[in-house]
């Protein structure tokens, strides 16, 4: 064989898993066709956080009127805001490679396509590994709905060459929310469309309810239950959305977020006897194994918790497995995430309604106007929330909207990995002033959800 490992796609997963595998003393190979860093660095999680970062400025300058400054936001120059943004993508682009040479793993920017289960098309080169790491993650899904191609994805949000006057984001889902709030931000008319009572299904209830209130209060106009059936171009160059309700309306921008599927094709996975999942990822076990057994698949492209740092932690962990002496594992029970929605969500565990599902749960729950916003005059309520399993007094559920929610979850987490009590939190000193003390000054009970609640 070649290599001990190859890896296919250079994304956050892959290349941690390629760079961990040779660490250990393996030979390693790993190949990406598009770019380094994959989805997360290019056209996902790395760019999309610089364009929230620059669309807080606008409210920011208006809030500062509050506290005795008279910055006026002016205008935004969209050209230097993507500039930027590319000079960071290709430092961060350059650091992979960099790292994936320092750690010894031979690279090629080419496509790999399967021949066998332990041979590689490569480009125009044919090799052969023990073992191969599936790691190519997943793209953009579109509407299957007529005029679809007049709309865009979220690869095309990234170089649009000017910010549009009016957007439309298409599904209540982190896409949809996160792009709402940028375009808004910077400056656009925005509406959003979802095919749920609220965006975000899976959420937390309260928290649903907290973002309607944040987006309707920015002035994002809402159309909830409702889908697009048809798409116009208009002779102005503008976009006709016509509903299922019966109504149209016109924008410049139509950016479909109705969820992301594998890259599962043509990648000659038949010819290496390596199976799918009926929702068309690759079927793998929980140590991340194919139906081949020395072939695995990590990240978006098995398709388990759609998450950059789930993708690294399943990578290094395959790694130490594989190749090393001693093996690192992470907790997949309480996996914190964020929606950088404007004010941000930050959650982590079961929502108030999986929870009080499994058993009777204790919900602390506090909304309050933060000191900032007393002065700055801006109506943005922070919302927090703990969800405590009854018997064992673990908490099993935070959720938050308000500013600092996605930092603030990051410590939050580990409290509930380490399986943190209400009475833990309650022992833990705050730091005031501070939003975050608030988390272990939740006092009294709002209410019991749960068999206990439908028994009282
Ligand atoms: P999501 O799965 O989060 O949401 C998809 C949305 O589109 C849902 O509201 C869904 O509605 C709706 N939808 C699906 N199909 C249709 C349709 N045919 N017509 C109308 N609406 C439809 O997908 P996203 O595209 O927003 O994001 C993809 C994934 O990427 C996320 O799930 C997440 O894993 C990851 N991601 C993570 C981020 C983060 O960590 N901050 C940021 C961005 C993405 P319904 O609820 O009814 O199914």
């Amino acid at each position: 064989m070649d290599y001990d490992l190859f890896v296919i796609g250079g994304g956050s997963g892959g290349v941690r898993c390629a760079r961990i595998a040779a660490s250990h003393g393996a030979k390693v190979a790993i190949a990406e066709e598009q770019h380094w860093g994959g989805t997360c660095v290019n056209v996902g999680c790395v760019p999309k956080k610089l364009m929230v970062q620059a669309a807080e400025y606008a409210g920011w300058a208006r809030d500062s009127h509050g506290f005795g400054w008279n910055t006026q936001p002016g205008k935004h120059d969209w050209a230097a805001l993507m500039a930027a943004k590319d000079t960071e993508i290709r430092r961060l682009n350059g650091i992979y490679v960099k790292l994936l040479e320092n750690a010894g793993v031979t690279w090629f920017f080419d496509r790999a396509t399967f021949l066998d289960p332990h041979t590689l098309q490569v480009g125009d080169r044919t090799m052969t590994a023990e073992r191969i790491v599936i790691a190519v993650g997943g793209h953009p899904s579109w509407p299957e709905i007529e005029g679809a191609e007049h709309g865009i994805v979220s690869d095309q949000a990234f170089s649009l060459p000017a910010c549009p006057k009016r957007v439309t984001m298409v599904g209540g889902g982190y896409i949809g929310v996160e792009f709402a709030g940028i375009f808004h931000g910077l400056g656009a008319e925005v509406d959003l469309l979802y095919r749920q009572r609220s965006p975000l299904r899976g959420f937390d209830d309260d928290i649903r309810e907290a973002l309607v209130e944040n987006l309707q209060e920015h002035g994002i106009r809402l159309h909830p239950s409702v889908l697009l059936h048809r798409l116009e171009l208009m002779p102005d160059g503008s976009r006709r959305l016509h509903l299922t309700d019966g109504r149209q309306f016109d924008s410049d921008l139509v950016f479909f977020a109705v969820g992301r599927v594998p890259n599962t094709k043509e990648l000659g996975l038949e010819r290496a006897g390596v199976k799918l999942a009926a929702n068309g990822a690759v079927a793998v076990n929980a140590q991340n194994v194919s139906s081949q057994p020395n072939i695995f698949a990590i990240g978006d492209v098995s398709n388990k918790m759609n998450l950059t740092p789930v993708a690294i932690a399943e990578g290094h962990h395959l790694a130490d497995r594989l190749f090393g002496r001693t093996v690192r594992s992470w907790s997949m029970q309480a996996v914190p995430t964020a929606v950088f929605s404007m004010p941000p969500i930050g959650t982590c565990g079961l929502s108030e309604e999986q929870a009080a599902e499994l058993g009777p749960v204790d919900v602390y729950l506090t909304r309050f106007l933060p000191m900032r916003h007393v002065i700055t005059g801006r109506n943005q309520r922070t919302l927090m929330k703990l969800v405590v399993d009854q018997a064992s007094q673990r908490v099993v559920g935070a959720h938050m909207m308000g500013d600092d929610a996605a930092e603030m979850m990051q410590a939050i987490g580990i409290a509930m990995t380490a399986g943190a009590t209400k009475a833990d939190f309650d022992r833990t000193i705050g730091i005031h002033p501070t939003s975050a003390e608030e988390w272990v000054t939740l006092r009294t009970r709002t209410r019991v959800a749960g068999v206990a609640a439908a028994a009282e």
